[in-house]
């Protein structure tokens, strides 16, 4: 069923009786050509693309719990491509390229809204760094803003801009950044690729990879043996407890990043904001709810759910940010895990065993990237070549020393 305005009129009048569910709910079959393990936005995106883009038909998505409830649906939804670096910039650019033609692609409406970010500026050490920023991302064909903090302050004038540690010197905006719903791309990615045939199957746990003579021939599950021509791996903050069924030990560490979400409060931020003397984030979503967050918790964890000291750090950034937050009441929060990499940066890349290939390590900021990672690893699980926009998401980087440390902390997860 294709959705459209005439179509919402017409199940209107008819009383709504005439909605199908987006997507089926199949059994699995024996065997296909491709298997991707984790039905997150990745996963499910690099189904779509891979049969949307190159034509593959007999694809399965195995999901142990169900669509959207891993960090898809548990993210703070900022989208931007404001990077630096050589082997990241190109790849989040075609990201962002790709957010603003997804809802018409997929017909699906996810609410893409390009309200612009906005980087603060706090001293002037960091306005050079930022100004470095902004060039490279223009040198790489992304919009980029140098703002004085007259200028900020027309925009954002409730900030405290004299605060005696942290003043606001003004900011580097990126127009075409802004905030996506979370939930519904996974939806979106899942209708559309389920219309293309995909058989997306959740409640369906890999066990393990069987592999024979250094080719993986296919997934143990909590269904049975699902055959595979080729198997993606895509789990996210998962990944190291995955490929370590196939004896794999990957630089990533799994870390919980915590979210939160105000009382709906009348319109007050136009775009997302990022303090930049410390780590917090804040938007404001359509229901009007603040959607904020700040550091990982800093220990290794598989639990969805973090922890006090954090929640208290976190509004600290806020309150030296924006004193008024002291006000609003907060109404929810909620963890999920982080893939950590070692660099900060993501790996796309096929493994030493034949048939098995990964997608991971997007520490936080993997949502943004959510259409540009499946259409890569599409093009890498079809072609066996890497997308030119991914050529350096490598496993041998950290063997090589080229690393992507796009902040410079070195390979320490928590200080991303
Ligand atoms: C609080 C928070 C805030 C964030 N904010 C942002 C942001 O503002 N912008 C941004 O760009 N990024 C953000 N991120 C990061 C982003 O959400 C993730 O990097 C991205 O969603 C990860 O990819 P995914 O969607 O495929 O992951 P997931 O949705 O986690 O998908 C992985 C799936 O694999 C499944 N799985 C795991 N093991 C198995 C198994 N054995 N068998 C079958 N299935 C399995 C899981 O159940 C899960 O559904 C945030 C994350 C969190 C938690």
């Amino acid at each position: 069923m294709r959705y459209s305005g005439f179509r919402v009129l017409q199940q209107a009048m008819t009383g709504h009786k005439g909605w199908q569910p987006a997507w089926r709910d199949p059994d699995p079959k024996p065997h296909y050509d491709i298997v991707i393990i984790g039905g997150g936005g990745h996963g499910l995106a690099t189904a779509y693309y891979l049969a949307r883009q190159f034509g593959q038909a007999n694809i399965a998505v195995l999901e142990k719990g169900w669509i959207g409830g891993g960090n898809v649906g548990r993210n703070t939804t900022i989208i931007r491509s404001n990077y630096m670096l050589d082997g990241n910039e190109p790849f989040y650019e075609f990201s962002l390229k790709l957010w603003e033609g997804l809802e018409q692609d997929f017909n699906y409406n996810a609410m893409v809204s390009q309200r612009g970010i906005l980087n603060l500026i706090h001293s002037d050490a960091q306005r050079d760094a930022f100004t470095r920023r902004g060039n490279a991302m223009i040198l790489n064909g992304a919009d980029a803003e140098l703002l004085t903090a007259e200028q900020v302050r027309r925009e954002y004038p409730f900030l405290n801009f004299n605060n005696a540690r942290f003043p606001i010197k003004g900011g580097l905006a990126q127009r075409r950044g802004g905030t996506v719903r979370h939930d519904a791309v996974a939806w979106g990615y899942a209708r559309g690729a389920d219309r293309r045939g995909v058989d997306i199957i959740q409640h369906c746990e890999v066990t393990g990879f069987r592999i024979e003579n250094g080719i993986c021939r296919g997934v143990e599950t909590s269904r049975g043996f699902i055959g595979a021509g080729k198997v993606g791996v895509a789990v996210a903050g998962n990944s190291g407890r995955m490929m370590a069924k196939a004896g794999m030990r990957l630089p990533i560490e799994s870390h919980v990043l915590q979210a939160f979400v105000s009382e709906g409060l009348k319109p007050v931020l136009p775009g997302v904001i990022t303090f930049g003397a410390g780590h917090f984030y804040c938007s404001q979503s359509d229901k009007g709810g603040l959607v904020f967050g700040g550091d990982i918790d800093g220990y290794n964890s598989y639990a969805q759910r973090g922890n006090l000291p954090v929640v208290e750090d976190v509004a600290e950034g806020g309150m030296a940010l924006f004193p008024g937050l002291g006000r609003v009441r907060l109404l929810r929060m909620w963890g999920g895990i982080m893939d950590m990499s070692m660099d900060g940066s993501p790996i796309i890349d096929r493994t030493h065993i034949d048939g098995l290939y990964f997608n991971g390590g997007w520490c936080y900021g993997g949502f943004k990237a959510t259409p540009a990672s499946g259409w890569c690893f599409a093009h890498l699980l079809a072609t066996d070549t890497p997308h030119p926009t991914a050529t350096a998401y490598r496993f041998d980087r950290f063997e090589r020393g080229r690393m992507i440390d796009e902040k410079g902390m070195g390979a320490q997860p928590n200080l991303h």
